[in-house]
């Protein structure tokens, strides 16, 4: 399948060739179509799969056939949880505009404000933005969602354990009834149907599965070791192994730049990408560990979300998650476009419940290793680390809260988030995880 066959315009067309793209992925091949034809679709896809292309590039030709007013309302409204991803998807909604007569903007919290309600002002439009920010300049007068015709709502599963369901619905409110929605999420649990059903009007379903997380594709390994012995541990694997690009992930914010410090001190640069850091040392982990300054990027799991990454050769999980599902996603990061990818897990003996919730999960026995001098600790408790404990969880975002979208690196998660089925085949449906709620 070409792109040409999906019937986008010569402007996207030549705006898609631009950026190297030869054939549709699968999301892109299932959600264009029923987007151009008007529907509205719910669609399940995380990173990686060409998500963002295949709901941007059928809204943006949908946008520039019909004509546009002088002063451009808002006529798109694409909402994100993270600052990141918002700053990607529009990245993306600029380049494939580029031959477009549309105007795009993206707004979220963390900076000042006057410039993006001066963009909003000359007029927009595609709006990206993060709801608390679009909330704060909504309420100041400084935006009118009242003209948008198409509303993506973008990683929703994300947006709910951030606790945004207020804030979606506050937006939802402030739209026209009559209005074309899609609904992108990774995983469905019985929250996201809820949000699923209250949004979208007899929806077009669309799946698809990143090309690289069959997990059984990617090389795993468990390194059994003594909590106190993970840094050592990891860096001797990084160094041993002369490792350039490696995203470790850690449960908590703390964790996280706890870990880069000790990384840095022994001579191997790391920065550290979560919530409490600010807009711009995020931009600055990421773009130098892109372009190979920094070799070790450490994220929590929410932020690391939406990080557009093109390949990574080593993923480690300095800690496992205690969702299972995030294993899965974690490990998507490796490997990806077909390249050969290794993900690596330091387990210390009170994770062995969360191990065992994961190998059920994928239904397979991850291989055990144990390196001598980092050996797991014998009289460790097996004891699962609770919910909660040592994660800096957040309180529910009060829907008129004047902070930002986007700002948490960890939140509390709720273990209904398993409830929901995927396609994927190493992606089992009544898992365990919730046994530990
Ligand atoms: P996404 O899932 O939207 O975050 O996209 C993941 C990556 O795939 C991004 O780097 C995109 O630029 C890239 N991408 C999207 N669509 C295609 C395509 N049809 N062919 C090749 N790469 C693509």
């Amino acid at each position: 399948m070409s792109f040409q066959s999906l019937g986008l315009s010569d402007a996207l067309l030549k705006a898609i060739s631009k950026k190297g793209y030869t054939t549709p992925s699968p999301i892109q091949q299932k959600a264009i179509p029923p987007v151009l034809e008007g529907h509205d679709v719910l669609a399940s896809a995380q990173t990686g799969t060409g998500k963002t292309a295949g709901f941007t590039l059928p809204l943006l030709h949908i946008l520039s056939e019909n004509p546009k007013e002088k002063y451009r309302p808002i006529r798109a409204l694409i909402l994100t949880p993270t600052r990141e991803l918002a700053a990607q998807v529009y990245a993306n909604v600029r380049e494939y505009s580029e031959f477009l007569n549309l105007r795009s903007a993206v707004i979220f919290g963390g900076v000042n404000q006057k410039p993006q309600a001066a963009t909003i002002r000359q007029g927009v439009d595609v709006l990206v933005a993060t709801p608390g920010r679009l909330l704060d300049l909504q309420s100041q007068g400084l935006l009118s969602l009242k003209r948008v015709e198409i509303f993506v709502l973008d990683e929703a599963d994300r947006m709910l354990d951030m606790g945004f369901l207020r804030d979606i619905e506050k937006v939802i409110k402030s739209m026209p009834e009559k209005r074309q929605n899609l609904m992108f999420s990774a995983t469905f649990s019985k929250d996201i149907k809820k949000l699923a059903h209250g949004i979208l009007n007899h929806p077009v379903q669309v799946e698809a599965t990143p090309e690289n997380t069959t997990v059984e594709a990617i090389s795993q390994k468990v390194y059994r070791v003594a909590k106190g012995s993970k840094t050592g541990l990891i860096t001797k694997l990084i160094s041993d192994g002369n490792w350039k690009q490696v995203l470790v992930f850690t449960r908590t914010k703390h964790g996280a730049n706890k870990l880069c410090e000790k990384l840095d001190k022994a001579g191997i640069t790391a920065a550290a990408i979560h919530g409490n850091k600010s807009q711009g040392a995020r931009t600055k982990a990421l773009s130098g560990f892109k372009s190979g300054r920094v070799r070790v990027l450490v994220a929590t799991d929410i932020a690391a979300r939406g990080l557009d990454i093109p390949l990574l050769p080593h993923v480690i999980n300095f800690e496992l998650p205690n969702v299972s599902e995030d294993y899965v996603h974690r490990i998507g990061r490796t490997g990806r476009a077909g390249a050969k990818g290794e993900a690596i897990s330091l387990v210390s003996a009170d994770e062995t419940t969360f191990l065992r919730d994961i190998e059920k999960l994928i239904d397979i026995k991850l291989p055990v290793e144990i390196v001598e001098g980092f050996e797991p600790d014998p009289n460790a408790s097996t004891a699962p680390i609770k919910q909660g404990q040592g994660r800096q969880n957040r309180a529910p975002r009060k829907s008129n809260s004047k902070s930002s979208g986007g700002n948490s690196g960890n939140s509390s998660r709720s273990s209904s988030r398993n409830s929901g089925g995927r396609s994927n085949k190493s992606r089992r449906p009544n898992r365990s995880s919730d046994k530990r709620s």
